[in-house]
Order: structure tokens, then C-alpha cells, then sequence
């Protein structure tokens, strides 16, 4: 694997990086000026950077790799499938055998309501598919009063326009003019940051009501369909109290709205099951997917249609306007078939449960006890530290917001550590297929991190 600093001039590699390409979500100003970490290569949940420096790769990527880094099999059955058939659409009454298979594949692993997803290229692309399909249905049952789309404040959903809209990232719709009209916002279930002196069951229960007073005010008549992630990821894995999700479901059933849960992040065993809901137990109409269902190997992502919503748009008739080129792409279907292949030979999803989700659980959450830590959250394989001012007091954080996170996360990739600084959390998805030894590295490099953190915070008169 080309790996070294004279096959890739990491200088050289960030001047031509700095002077053509925009990143996403980076101040390319600055990034230019402090120049690009080039990655080169990766091998199950390690990153080899262009000076040879390795990493835990502690997100999986961008939380996909549930696999883990350079599997032959999927390369292999792209390359395949590239020379059976490289390209050709799902419009106009075609449709290929990877497609097809995926698609049968999927009704498979999804809940039962599930027998349908129409195919996209990413997340984002998946909730506009999910935006106009909600609208369009609510037509095709003759209630097109039913336009509002209700989200959650810090929830997210991507970065296309109705992605944006529909998440609650208040940075996000200030760029662009956002959100689109007829959606709205209520608050999350994030009880370390928002609970006040209320008990976790209280807070959940609070948050979830927030849904029916929305709906309320906006008249059901008016409302559509609610979306949000199981559990929030870009948020800060905000992991809800559990009356949360009972609740909801209470809600949106009392008013008959659609349910929409984006499992971009927790689909394909990220929580020890093969989606969210089935962790929660909740019973979504429209379902987002995308990361996992590839491991980020190839862009896929689509959206499962519960029975209900398909229906009316098989039985009514009449054309869905909509659509990408890349909609069911053969080498990504191939792709993703072979990853599933892989997760359930491997039996991934059952391990995270069992095995490697306990383990790495049980010594996550003993980082609580570290002096810089408010709180040690995992569910699944799926975690966050919240990095505190002062111990045992949620009220204090630190200002301002981000800083801390920030600095742990560069202290973090200089111990060989890939975690994510979420505003001043630090967030960590690592592959499913993590060793137990790996695991314990995982841990004692973060906990490095936090030490070194907590003393340059003391030293600069921070704590
Ligand atoms: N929904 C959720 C819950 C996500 O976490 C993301 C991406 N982080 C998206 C949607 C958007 O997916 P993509 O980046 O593939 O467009």
C-alpha cells in the first residue's frame, strides 16, 4: 500500500489541495493556511496519512465503515460488476440485477411494513426524496392541506436544501436563507445539555409533548410528517431518555402523521441492531438510509417505503417527478450487497450486540470518571464524552462553545486517535469489526487525550 512521504510529497499533495479544492464543511481559508491532512491509505480501522503516520479511525470514516477499510470482497465485486455493467439507469421502465437484488435484500433486513426503497446517492439526496414524497402522498390521499414537516432543533438530515431544512442547524440555515417555508422545529431530547433539574424520564416526556403542542399550533390538518434520527448523531450522539420514543410514537399515531426516521447513522448495526427502530422499537413510515448500507465504499443511499406510503402512490397512479442518475447505480448496488454479504456472514450486528458493543461500552463509560468529563454516553457502538468546566455542575459549560472540543480533537489525531469534537463533546462510530485489542487502544489513546487535554487547560488557567 503506497503509504510514504516520497510517493505522496505531502507538501506538494496540500499546496495543490490549497489552491483547487473547496472542502466541505471548512473554513478554506483557514484550512489552507494550515494545509491538509492527506490520507493515503486504510486497512480495517487504521488510516495511514502521507508522512506514514497511522491513526484509529475512531468515526469510521464519516460513521460508514462498518466493515472496516480495504475489504477485498467489495472491491472485488465492484470491479465485477464495472465489467458486466458499468452504468445504465433505473428510468424509463429499465431496471438491472444488482438493483434488483439490493432491493429484495433490503425488504428483507428492514421492519416488516417495509417492502420498497426508492434508490438515491447519499443521505441528503435520500431526505429530498423524503420531502417531496411526504407532500405528494398527502396530495395523492386528497389532504393537501398537509404540507408542514416538523424536525427537531440540532437534528440533522444533510446538506441539500431540504436536508438543511429539515435539520435544525441554526449555522446551517443561516447560509442560504433556510429553511424552506412549512417546516418547523422542536426542541431535542438532549438532557445533559438542556434538562435543567428535570429527571431524564421527566426531560423525555417533556421534549416528546413538544411534538404535540407543534402539531396543535399548526393545526394537524396542516401537518404531514415528523423526522428525526433515532439517535442524533452529527448532534452530538444525543442518545434520548427512554420515554422519548414511546412518546412520539404516541403522537404521531394520535394524529395520523406520517413518521419519518432518518437511519443514515444508525441503520446497518451501528446500535446492535440492524436499524434504530428496531432498537426503539418504533415504527416509521419513510426511512432514510445511506453510510452503512454501503460502508461508504461507493455513494449509495435510499429510502425504504413502508406499504402504506408506497400504495398510494402504486394504486393511485400517476407519475413521481423525481429522481437521480445515479438512482440504484449497478457498482454501488454491487457494493452494498456485498458489504451486507459480509455483515451478516460475520454476523456484525449480533456482535455489536454481544460482544464488542458491551465491551467497549463498559470501559467508554469509566472515561465519565475523568476530572474533563461530564459525561460517558455508548450505545451500541456509538459514543460521546461531554468535556465540562467543572465537574458534577451540567449548568457550566465551556466559552467559548467549541474551542475545547476543538483542541482535544487535534490532541486526539496526535495520539493516533480519530474521535470527532462535537461543539465540546467528542464523538467516536468506529468500524464494527474493532478488536477487542484495538478497543482497549481506542480507550488509552483517548484517554491520553484527555489528560493531555485537562493539563493544558490547567496551564492556561482554563480550569
Ligand atoms: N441524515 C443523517 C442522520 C446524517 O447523519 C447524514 C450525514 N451525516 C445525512 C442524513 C446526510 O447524508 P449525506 O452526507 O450522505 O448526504
Amino acid at each position: 500500500m503506497p503509504a510514504t512521504s516520497n510517493i505522496y510529497p505531502t507538501k506538494q499533495l496540500q499546496e495543490r489541495d490549497a489552491a483547487h479544492h473547496i472542502h466541505p464543511f471548512t473554513d478554506t481559508g483557514a484550512l489552507n493556511r494550515e494545509g491538509s491532512r492527506i490520507i493515503t491509505g486504510a486497512e480495517g480501522v487504521w488510516l495511514t496519512d502521507s508522512d506514514g503516520n497511522r491513526y484509529l479511525d475512531g468515526m469510521a470514516g464519516l460513521w460508514c465503515t462498518q466493515v472496516g477499510h480495504g475489504r477485498k470482497e467489495i472491491a472485488d465485486a465492484v470491479y465485477d460488476q464495472m465489467r458486466q455493467l458499468d452504468y445504465y439507469n433505473t428510468f424509463f421502465k429499465t431496471s438491472h440485477p444488482p438493483a434488483v437484488e439490493l432491493a429484495d435484500k433490503l425488504a428483507q433486513l428492514t421492519p416488516p411494513q417495509f417492502n420498497r426503497v426508492f434508490y438515491t446517492g447519499s443521505g441528503s439526496e435520500a431526505n429530498d426524496t423524503v420531502f417531496r414524497m411526504v407532500r405528494t402522498y398527502w396530495d395523492l390521499m386528497g389532504e393537501p392541506k398537509r404540507k408542514h414537516i416538523i424536525g427537531r432543533w440540532n437534528g440533522y438530515h444533510g446538506s441539500t436544501l431540504a436536508g438543511t431544512s429539515l435539520g435544525g442547524m441554526t449555522a446551517m440555515h443561516a447560509q442560504g436563507d433556510l429553511p424552506i417555508p412549512g417546516v418547523h422545529h422542536i426542541a431535542q431530547p438532549y438532557w445533559f445539555g438542556e434538562g435543567g433539574d428535570m429527571s431524564q424520564e421527566e426531560f423525555g416526556l417533556l421534549t416528546a409533548r413538544e411534538l404535540e403542542r407543534a402539531i396543535e399550533e399548526i393545526g394537524p390538518e396542516n401537518v404531514a410528517a415528523f423526522i428525526a434520527e433515532p439517535i442524533q448523531g452529527a448532534g452530538g450522539v444525543i442518545i434520548p431518555p427512554e420515554t422519548y420514543w414511546p412518546e412520539i410514537s404516541r403522537i404521531v399515531k394520535k394524529f395520523g402523521i406520517l413518521l419519518v426516521v432518518d437511519e443514515v447513522i444508525c441503520g446497518f448495526g451501528r446500535l446492535g441492531t440492524w436499524f434504530g427502530s428496531d432498537y426503539y422499537g418504533i415504527e416509521p413510515d419513510l426511512m432514510p438510509i445511506a453510510k452503512g448500507l454501503s460502508s461508504g465504499y461507493l455513494p449509495i443511499g435510499g429510502v425504504m417505503v413502508a406499504d402504506k406510503v408506497a400504495n398510494a402512490f402504486i394504486e393511485k397512479g400517476g407519475e413521481f417527478f423525481h429522481g437521480y442518475t445515479y438512482s440504484g447505480h449497478p457498482a454501488c448496488c454491487a457494493a452494498a450487497l456485498a458489504n451486507l454479504k459480509i455483515m451478516e456472514e460475520e454476523k456484525l450486528v449480533e456482535r455489536v450486540a454481544e460482544d464488542i458493543g458491551p465491551y467497549l461500552q463498559k470501559s467508554w463509560k469509566e472515561l465519565g470518571d475523568h476530572p474533563l468529563v461530564g459525561e460517558a454516553r455508548m450505545v451500541g457502538l456509538v459514543g460521546a464524552l461531554e468535556l465540562v468546566p467543572v465537574k458534577g455542575d451540567r449548568s457550566k459549560a465551556f466559552t467559548p462553545v467549541g474551542d475545547v472540543g476543538t483542541l482535544c480533537r487535534d490532541i486526539s489525531f496526535n495520539n493516533g486517535l480519530v474521535m470527532r469534537a462535537v461543539r465540546d463533546s467528542m464523538i467516536i462510530s468506529p468500524p464494527l469489526v474493532i478488536s477487542h485489542e484495538e478497543a482497549d487502544m481506542l480507550v488509552e489513546r483517548a484517554t491520553k487525550t484527555l489528560d493531555q487535554t485537562f493539563d493544558r487547560l490547567k496551564r492556561d488557567g482554563r480550569l
